[in-house]
């Protein structure tokens, strides 16, 4: 009843070329053992209880013997009975990964495993920067090498040199950039044609992708002179040609740039994907979690006067019956509609209980949100706060019209606002003649702040999750967060979480950009340089970041 291991291939370094069944063994893992290439992003995906364990090898500096990872294996299996253990390793896992080593370890133990294999990183980084590593009439075959074995009696590359100069096909190494000058001599002895075009590709499929062009008779001197660094894959032959028509991955506006984004994981994903397709390196680093509650738990406007509840309890879920007592609902988070629903649901009720209620949204992906579940919003407010929310709702109590501060959805898509806008003030104005404050339903978090209560002083509010400060961040992800570029701040208390967890002092950059007025002035409060979204939409923060970086 031994734990079981899982030797898995990362792939090359995009995360996104990590296989499916990789990731569905990472996200319920009980420990990830990884290596040095394995990107922060994959990092992330791991489940987030995973006891995380480095044993990155840094270039002639080995943080953790093989035959010590080998045996760390064996006694995590042994130790943790029905556990999973990834082992998590650059690449594929049996191409020069040492994978059989460990496997045969496991054997040996009697340990139960299984192979995940990886995309190699031999002929995905070629394919990267547009090399075919075979092409019909340039290379019918391709050989995969060493640039690092040495042999064991006189310490030199135990390679095959006459061999290797005589093939045809395309000679890819790996682990050969310290290595390539006396790579270069030897083949060029052995009767390689000087002139074959030669490719360095550095830090292939990330964000810091780059090629270095030259020939045998010059892949020395370009080593040096490119200052190429490992990781990196060198490539030899005439495929390498046709890397000038083909290299489809460069110039992206945010290529190179590493960025920390504090969204709550859940609201995360969107932003941070299209950062990524943009070229970005994006680190996720959530600094509050969100749990839904049980049940939503009543508060009324008043208690709350001065203080935030920090510890919510829960009441039974007979509370949905009293839905009935409210004529309009109003949402201002993501987070409030998911975790309302959950709570609606669970409780054995359905969309059906909202019938004939009016529905308000803070904004557009909250509207979205509410969309999800078939239900339309009846009212966003143009200034997409919880501030326009209230001050929108207050209008319609004091029956103003809907012509100035308030905007009903119709009315943001008419050109002729002021005329579509006295006609609903009509028909909306009359339903609403009657509408009670008190008949107002608030669906927030425990740590809303009081604005919408104090303009809105007899609504009810429901607290339907809780938000908790992240209390510290992991230290594989402690050195990606440190070395970013720039940190995204999508709400004031994630900037101060952001400055409880992590050390001010180790970060590289200080730049920050911001979602609203109120974020960017927490960020400046400590001392962030900020750039600000013009509106506080996800659209406009990464047009902003492109706009920043351009
Ligand atoms: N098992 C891995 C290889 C491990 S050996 C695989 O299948 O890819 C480590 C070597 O792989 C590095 O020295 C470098 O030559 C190559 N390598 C790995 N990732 C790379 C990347 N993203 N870009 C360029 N070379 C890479």
């Amino acid at each position: 009843m031994s734990g079981k291991v899982y030797l898995i291939g990362a792939g090359p370094g995009d995360p996104g070329l990590l296989t499916l069944r990789g990731k569905e063994i990472l996200e319920k893992a009980d420990v990830v053992v990884y290596d040095r290439l394995v990107s922060p992003a994959i990092l992330g995906m791991c489940n987030p209880k995973a006891k995380m364990v480095d044993v990155g090898k840094m270039p002639q500096h080995h943080k953790v013997k093989q035959s010590e990872i080998n045996k760390l294996l064996v006694q995590f299996a042994c130790e943790m009975p029905s556990a999973t253990i990834a082992r998590l390793k650059g690449g594929d896992p049996f191409v020069f990964g040492r994978g059989g080593e460990e496997a045969l370890e496991l054997v040996n133990a009697g340990v139960e495993f299984e192979i995940v294999p990886g995309i190699t990183s031999a002929i995905s980084v070629p394919a990267y920067a547009g090399i075919p590593v075979s092409h019909r009439g340039i290379a019918t075959s391709f050989h995969i090498v060493t640039g690092h074995e040495k042999a064991e009696s006189n310490g030199e590359l135990s390679l095959d040199f006459e061999n290797l100069a005589h093939c045809s096909g395309t000679l890819i190494f790996l682990m050969g950039i310290a290595n390539m000058d006396f790579i270069a001599q030897r083949l060029m002895e052995c009767g390689k044609d000087p002139k074959t075009p030669v490719a360095f590709i550095e830090k292939g499929t990330t964000p810091y992708q780059r090629t270095v062009m030259a020939t045998l008779a010059t892949a020395g001197e370009t080593i040096v002179r490119e200052k190429v660094t490992a990781p990196a894959i060198t490539i030899m032959g005439g495929v390498v040609e046709l890397g000038k028509s083909l290299a489809w991955k460069k110039n992206l506006p945010l290529s190179g740039k590493r960025l920390v984004v504090t969204r709550a994981a859940k609201q995360a994903s969107g932003i941070t994907a299209r950062l990524r397709a943009l070229g970005a390196e994006v680190i996720e680093s959530p600094m509050i979690e969100t749990r839904t509650l049980e049940c939503p738990s009543v508060i009324p406007a008043v208690i709350l006067e001065g203080r935030r509840p920090d510890r919510i309890t829960g009441i039974s879920s007979a509370i949905f019956d009293s839905l009935a007592d409210f004529d309009l609902l109003a949402f201002t988070s993501v987070n409030g509609v998911e975790s309302f629903f959950k709570q609606l649901f669970d409780a054995g009720y359905d969309v059906r209980i909202l019938a004939g209620k009016k529905i308000a949204s803070v904004g557009k992906i909250t509207e979205k949100k509410l969309l999800e579940y078939g239900i339309r919003c009846d009212y966003v407010p143009e200034d997409h706060t919880g501030e326009g929310l209230g001050m929108l709702l207050r209008s319609i109590l004091d029956e103003r019209t809907l012509v100035n501060s308030l905007q009903t959805k119709d009315e943001r898509c008419s050109t002729n606002s002021q005329a579509l806008a006295s006609s609903l003030s009509l028909s909306k104005g009359t339903e609403f003649t009657n509408l009670d404050e008190s008949r107002i339903l608030l669906l927030q978090g425990n740590l809303a702040d009081d604005t919408m209560t104090k303009l809105l002083p007899q609504a009810t509010r429901w607290v339907v999750y809780e938000t908790l400060p992240v209390s510290e961040l992991p230290e594989w992800k402690r050195e990606a967060v440190e070395s970013a570029d720039a940190v995204v701040f999508a709400s004031s208390s994630a900037v101060e979480n952001f400055v409880h967890v992590s050390r001010l002092s180790s970060l590289v950059s200080r730049l920050s950009f911001c979602i609203g007025r109120l974020t960017e002035a927490t960020a400046r409060k400590y001392g962030f340089e900020t750039i600000t979204s013009d509106e506080t939409t996800m659209d406009s923060l990464v047009k902003k970041i492109v706009e920043y970086y351009s």
